[in-house]
């Protein structure tokens, strides 16, 4: 598949026209990379998009990059476009982890190896390798932020009340965020120092489809209405930068964040630029931060070593089981940051001071 040194095939389109022309000329003998990512609505998939096919190009590759646009059907075809444009590679950030099982057989039946990002592709043995964060990390992350914010140890602190929220249904890493989180709140759910006014704590009672901000704006709203009009909500455990603006603009239009209503805790996940302000604005209060450039890099060197013949570098100590297989895996450190350490993402270079203002 490739593309033989036709300077003038640099430009792949997609049938939904929505691809990036990417890769040098003098490229052309290395292949090209279809990139599928999910939404172009949150910040974190633009950068993981660009930030891919910088790296792809730095290593002589061309790529076309997709987005989804959150739909699976739209993101499936579009990947059975990549197929048959004869990518030599695919890198995946999946939108339904199970509604892919068709169009990878289409790309193993053509050799195409498969790149699981971020999000692990489920029900199929055609993925070949899996690049991500330690989700699990993620979720204990944002927990102990709660935990420690509201002084809370072993016997010690509370009752506070507490709100729950979760991701989308589809993706499998919400599961991981959850768990990660309630074993960490469980003991003080137990012991009713922490309590869920509303009652909903089972991950089916909090999802959020598609992780949509207005989405969980609305259920915060109806909760505050249904189970907080005689007290005050102390904590909300959000899973991405997104869903907290969302429930921090319900708690706004709820009287919260003025004298003696003070917001809740409100964690995240992504370190989106508008949710870093509103921690420096003393609003949200923490995000957790994956070095989106990092897995980009896992992933393109992945993609280099299999195209290359090289032994890939995983981590042997664990795999991720996707139903059907063991799926060897690059994992990467996540970070909390809240007020105290923000700083951080200025000195990494993730963003600059100017931005942060
Ligand atoms: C990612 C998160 C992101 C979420 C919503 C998850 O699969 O791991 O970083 O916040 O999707 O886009």
């Amino acid at each position: 598949a490739l593309l033989g040194g036709v300077a003038s095939m640099a430009l792949t389109l997609s049938a939904c026209g929505q691809s990036t022309e990417a890769g040098s000329e003098d490229s052309s003998e290395s292949g090209t990379v279809g990139i599928a990512m999910p939404t172009r609505a949150s910040e974190r998939w633009l950068t993981d998009g660009k930030s891919v096919v910088e790296n792809l190009k730095g290593m002589g590759y061309k790529s076309t990059l997709v987005y989804g646009d959150d739909d699976p059907k739209v993101q499936s075809s579009q990947i059975e476009t990549l197929v048959k444009q004869g990518v030599d590679a695919l890198i995946i950030a999946a939108i339904d982890a199970k509604s892919l099982n068709g169009v990878l057989q289409q790309a193993a039946d053509a050799d195409i190896p498969v790149i699981s990002y971020d999000r692990l592709i489920l029900g199929t043995k055609n993925v070949d390798y899996y690049v991500s964060f330690d989700n699990e990390m993620v979720g204990r992350q944002e927990a102990r932020h709660i935990i420690e914010k509201l002084g809370l140890e072993d016997g010690k602190g509370g009752p506070f009340t507490i709100e729950l929220f979760a991701g989308s249904p589809d993706d499998n890493n919400t599961k991981y965020f959850f768990d990660g989180s309630m074993a960490l709140l469980e003991p003080f759910l137990e012991s009713k120092q922490l309590i869920v006014q509303s009652g909903e704590t089972e991950l089916d009672k909090i999802t959020t489809l598609r992780w949509d901000g207005p989405t969980a704006e609305k259920r915060m709203s109806d909760l505050l209405t249904e189970w907080y009009s005689d007290q005050t909500v102390d904590a909300v455990l959000s899973p991405y930068d997104g869903i907290s603006r969302g429930v921090l603009s319900a708690l706004k239009s709820d009287g919260y964040g003025t004298d003696g209503k003070p917001l809740p805790i409100v964690t995240g996940q992504d370190a989106e630029l508008d949710s870093v302000k509103s921690i420096i604005a003393g609003e949200q209060s923490q995000t957790v931060f994956k070095d989106i450039r990092e897995l980009a890099r896992a992933a393109t060197e992945l993609v280099d070593d299999i195209l290359t013949g090289r032994i890939p570098n995983v981590d042997n100590r664990r795999d991720y089981n996707n139903g059907v297989k063991d799926v060897p895996v690059h994992l990467l450190q996540p970070e909390s940051v809240d007020k105290t350490n923000y700083e951080m993402l200025i000195s990494n270079r993730y963003y600059t001071a100017e931005q942060l203002k």
